[in-house]
């Protein structure tokens, strides 16, 4: 196998013209080629190496589709035919690494290693495997490039299923070619904890086939669940000095953010998983606490408990199955210099306005609606502002107060008094989103992405903002977008 010089690294940059009028059984056998990766680097720096290469079970994507027929994520792969040059297969998606880069530690200079995984249909003849990274304003450039022929004996054809693992079949609605195939995989679910998977299995199965836009389609999803046994129940709370062994290193506190759950340990998942077909990585962590995670085209994780959970679950499989972005912009979040001026994001709910004429979601928009759209956001940025001011003072108080030797009981009384005027604040301003005169319009609402300024999304509120108790679906703008990504699996 050859690596790439810097004559392949010229020819893969840019974008490489692709026509989706593949012949499958031309180029690909019904089978998956997996590719392991580590990727490495910082905010400036990135560096991929290889780690392994394997054939693995029947092809789960659609062989109608194997150019991906819209532009997501932060990377792009791309199959190409090392005679011919011609493309024969692309995907985009986004990594955690890809998330790292933008927080504090990677700005500074700290490397850091993640694992990946590339998956592609098995190639009849030798094909060069092309990764590019998107830039700031949204170009490729091509980073990686590896050629695998077929018939090298060093791809290894091992057989993964363990005999501990038990694969639970949920529903199978036929030819994975043309369904929407997921796994949920098990993690932090002890042999004790069996029955429990099963029924946690079978809840995020229903609520996600009861929830919109995939109710109507529910024929076209296969669900398999995954149980691999954990030696402990739980996950990792780094901030709480507790950690589990668990069979795939969930982690709540990941890039130092108290709620964001994430699953590092990539290779062990796809070894998990390896012995169903699946188009999209459902991680179900065995833990009652408020928090996910999710990322396209490369996992959602999401924790089973918290009175937030239904919200969790869809809001996170949202970002990883469709590339939703996060609309809300009041939370903390570890990443920096999210804003590129004159860029467009990729996503399809929330818009710069670099092009007010060619909205994305213009035909949409309700009839007679103002772009942009007044809603009364000063007076939601206030109570926001007052709740952060209240969470700023809860910390010093209980700082404060420890270190005058207060007994407990005195700091928890204060603290609770604090508690209470902030859960009274958080009410006040879910009541103002939930019941906006415009809560059912479509239109172009300042503060999205993160930011309170200069990106904007759809609707008041939706499922990527904040959950409200009649949301059936995720709004007109993001339904679109996740139909888009449902018939590209399946048509
Ligand atoms: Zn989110």
């Amino acid at each position: 196998m050859r690596l790439f010089n810097f004559y392949v690294l010229l020819l893969i940059s840019g974008a490489l013209s692709a026509q989706n009028n593949i012949d499958f059984d031309k180029f690909f056998i019904n089978q998956t080629l997996r590719v392991d990766f580590f990727h490495s680097g910082d905010a400036k720096t990135e560096f991929i190496s290889l780690d392994k290469i394997y054939k693995q079970g029947v092809w789960a994507g659609n062989p109608n589709q194997c150019i991906q027929p819209f532009e997501l994520g932060s990377y792009k792969l791309l199959v190409m035919d090392t005679l011919t040059s011609q493309i024969l297969y692309t995907k985009g998606y986004s990594t955690i690494f890809s998330e790292y880069q933008t927080t504090g530690p990677a700005m500074r200079g700290e490397k850091k290693t993640y694992h990946e995984t590339a998956l592609v249909p098995f190639p009849k003849k030798p094909i060069r495997l092309i990764i590019q990274k998107r830039a700031k304003d949204n170009s490729l450039a091509g980073i990686y490039s590896l050629v695998i022929d077929p018939a090298d004996y060093h791809i290894n054809t091992e057989k993964f299923n363990l005999e501990s693992n038990e694969v639970v079949k949920i529903v199978n609605n036929g030819d994975p070619h043309h369904r929407v195939d997921l796994v949920i995989l098990g993690e932090g679910y002890t042999l004790a904890d069996r029955e429990k998977f099963k029924e946690d299995l079978k809840y995020y199965s229903n609520l996600l086939l009861g929830f919109e836009p995939y109710k109507t389609r529910k024929n076209l999803i296969n669900i398999n669940g995954v149980f691999a046994p954990s030696e402990e129940s739980g996950t990792d709370e780094p901030r709480q000095h507790i950690y589990r062994n668990t069979p795939f290193g969930s982690s709540f506190n990941t890039f130092d953010v108290d709620r964001y759950l994430t699953v590092e340990d990539n290779k062990a998942i796809h070894d998990a998983i390896a012995c169903v077909p699946y188009d999209a990585v459902l991680i179900m962590v065995n833990k009652d606490r408020y928090g996910g995670g999710g990322i396209f085209n490369f996992q959602t994780v999401f924790a089973t408990g918290s009175d937030k959970k239904d919200y969790v679950f869809l809001h996170e499989f949202g970002h990883a199955f469709a590339g939703l972005a996060d609309e809300y912009y009041t939370s903390q979040v570890a990443y920096q210099d999210i804003y590129t001026p004159g860029v467009e994001p990729l996503e399809a709910n929330i818009t710069a306005l670099v092009d007010t004429a060619n909205l994305k979601w213009k035909k949409l928009l309700s009839p007679g609606i103002k772009i942009t759209t007044d809603w009364g956001k000063d007076k939601f940025d206030s109570m926001n502002n007052t709740i952060d001011s209240l969470q700023s003072l809860r910390a010093a108080t209980i700082e404060q107060m420890q270190k005058a030797g207060k007994p407990k009981n005195e700091i928890d009384s204060k603290v609770n008094l604090i508690n209470k005027q902030i859960d009274e604040l958080y009410k006040k301003a879910d009541d103002f989103i939930f019941n906006h005169p415009l809560k059912d319009k479509v239109g172009v609402f300042e503060g999205a992405n993160y930011l309170s300024q200069g990106y904007y999304r759809p609707t008041i509120n939706s499922i990527m903002l904040r959950f409200s108790p009649d949301q059936h679906s995720y709004g007109p703008v993001n339904d679109q977008a996740i139909i888009k990504i449902i018939e590209y699996y399946t048509q």
